[in-house]
């Protein structure tokens, strides 16, 4: 049975969340939301395979490890049994090559030109960089800088900070997050306070690459960064995994880094030029890139180390429409031995993070298959490598194995909260794209509501395996367990968040604890199935809002396509 809703007539319940940045919407939208019975999932496969993932014999799931491989191998059999097809081609499995690169002997950045004679500086203390580009050795040689604002080009929001340029063998000098980030509401060119895409870093050192940059640099600054120059130091420094680029693919910059902000401000000083003045310039509409008519040097080795991880890919070929795919994904791999706790644990175990989400996929594949196929295919996903920068993923919406303007869209599991059950879901990025209406539709079924997550400034829709599909258009919606529980409410929610995060996360002990309780989990996974089942039985293709960042490129895609959305 189905029912036929109009956009409009939705009343969303996301409480803090103004209804309004749904697309308003006329009959012409109507999606097909059909209702779905609860699946039967399995609670015994959520704690028996949780248990197991976590164990101290798989070492913390680190991709290139014994632990990595035999959570593969478990994940193929559990598939397998669970009654899916090998996803790729007859195969479970999606190969992932991986390259690590570690650069050292990194030369000062000096800064020639104006009034910067003899301007260096000290690797570590005033910038970081490293090179994306499989080398042994990355020179920079008098690249010119240009202050590039925000370094943003979007076209939907009419707004170009690279118009006009020429950045061949130059280096961007880019400010972090987006224009509008100093904002109090969520009103404005790039949604005011909240983060775009635009804004976090990975955007712009890609659109530093596309404009033909030698380099880039961005300015940090704590505020908008969201966090401090130590997070850029040690997450910059040591080994940087990334997906071997293929043939074909384009080209990144020779080299991708940050500077301190003091640093920047002696360097525009030397150019003639106020810093804080060409800030206020880069929120404005129409800004335009200021040459400083400075030269950038510096240089450092490279040491790479490439290897090979793999997706784990299961199928449910759907009955009406096999050619359509909805996707379920989790991570499959955790951070494997890491910094001992005083007793001297030093396996990350990560039952939460993400062997939780893991077991939810084989959970989800069971019941699904125990419900039938649908008529859509229903593909599980598990990728790699997340916790080194969201290569599994990455690499999928790169190398697809199902066309991505034939995949309706999907929802990502990252981590479940364990606690008892809950009113509320946390929704990360409401308001992005239409599949808000299957959420909407899938918890009124469950009596349950949404709550927008609670700092959208800092750009948490960007930092998981739905993004790199979100950012190929494929609409993807990612849930955070909920803190109104039913027992004790928001103070008692919010404790379990905070314990996890102070003494569990990407920690030793994010470990298994048979006294869980997963009657909170065993919702959240119905939630998950509902909104599966309720696309793969769809006949709708829901879009992002009008506006969103990656509305044109899904129009795009579609527009290109005979069969699909
Ligand atoms: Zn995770």
């Amino acid at each position: 049975m189905k029912r036929i809703l109009a956009v409009a007539t939705l009343a969303l319940s996301l409480a803090a969340c103004d209804a309004a940045v749904l697309s308003g919407g006329s009959e012409d939208d109507a999606l097909d939301i059909p209702e779905v019975a609860d699946g039967d999932i399995s609670q015994e496969t959520m704690v028996d395979l949780t248990r197991e993932l976590s164990s101290d014999e798989f070492e913390g799931r680190m991709p290139g490890t014994e632990g990595g491989r035999m959570t593969v191998d478990l994940l193929k059999t559990r598939f397998e049994e669970a009654g899916l097809e090998p996803g790729n081609n007859g195969s479970w499995v999606q190969d992932v090559p991986l390259v690590e690169i570690t650069g050292s002997d990194f030369a000062p950045l000096s800064i020639t030109g104006g009034d910067a004679s003899g301007m260096a500086f000290e690797y570590g203390k005033d910038w970081v960089g490293v090179s994306y580009r499989e080398t042994p050795r990355t020179r920079i040689n008098d690249s010119e800088l240009v202050f590039v604002g925000y370094g943003i080009n979007a076209p939907e929001r009419d707004w170009n900070d690279y118009e006009g340029l020429d950045m061949e063998g130059k280096t961007a000098v880019i400010l972090v997050n987006d224009p509008d980030f100093d904002s109090e509401d969520l009103e404005g060119t790039f949604n005011g306070k909240a983060m775009t895409y635009y804004g976090r870093w990975t955007y712009k050192f890609e659109e530093a690459a596309r404009q033909g940059a030698a380099a880039a640099l961005i300015i940090h600054e704590t505020e908008p960064a969201s966090y401090g120059w130590n997070v850029v130091e040690s997450s910059w420094s040591g080994p940087q995994a990334y997906p071997q680029r293929g043939e074909d693919a384009p080209a990144p910059t020779k080299m991708n880094g940050w500077i301190q902000n003091g640093v920047a401000e002696q360097i525009f000083e030397a150019a003639g030029k106020d810093l804080g003045e060409l800030k206020d310039a880069a929120k404005k509409q129409g800004f335009k890139a200021v040459a400083l008519g400075l030269d950038a040097s510096t240089s450092f080795e490279n040491e790479s180390r490439e290897y090979m991880s793999q997706n784990v890919i299961g199928i449910l070929p759907g009955t009406k429409r096999p050619g359509e795919y909805v996707l379920h994904t989790a991570h499959w791999d955790h951070l494997g031995r890491c910094k001992p706790a005083d007793d001297g644990d030093d396996i990350c175990n990560g039952a939460v993070d993400n062997a939780t989400g893991t077991a939810a996929l084989v959970a989800l594949a069971e019941a699904h298959a125990k419900a039938g196929a649908a008529d859509r295919s229903l593909v599980f996903l598990a990728v790699t490598a997340e916790e080194q920068g969201l290569l599994g993923s990455s690499y999928y919406a790169q190398n697809p194995v199902f066309p991505l303007d034939q995949t309706v869209g999907g929802v990502n599991m990252d981590a479940f909260t364990i606690a008892g059950p809950s009113r509320d879901v946390t929704v990360v990025g409401p308001g992005k794209s239409q599949l808000d209406e299957f959420l909407e539709a899938a918890l009124e079924a469950d009596g349950r509501v949404a709550t927008p997550n609670p700092s959208p400034e800092a750009g948490y829709y960007y930092r998981s395996d739905h993004f790199p599909f979100a950012k190929q258009g494929v609409p993807m919606l990612y849930i955070d367990g909920g803190e109104d529980l039913v027992e004790g409410g928001r103070e008692a929610g919010e404790a379990v968040s905070k314990d996890y995060r102070d003494n569990r996360y990407h920690g030793p002990k994010d470990e298994f604890d048979e006294n869980w309780d997963w009657s909170g989990v065993m919702a959240d996974l119905q939630l998950y199935y509902r909104l599966g089942r309720m696309m793969a039985m769809s006949t709708s293709w829901p879009n992002w809002v009008e506006g969103d960042e990656f509305r044109s490129i899904r129009d795009e895609s579609c527009a290109a396509t005979n069969e699909g959305c």
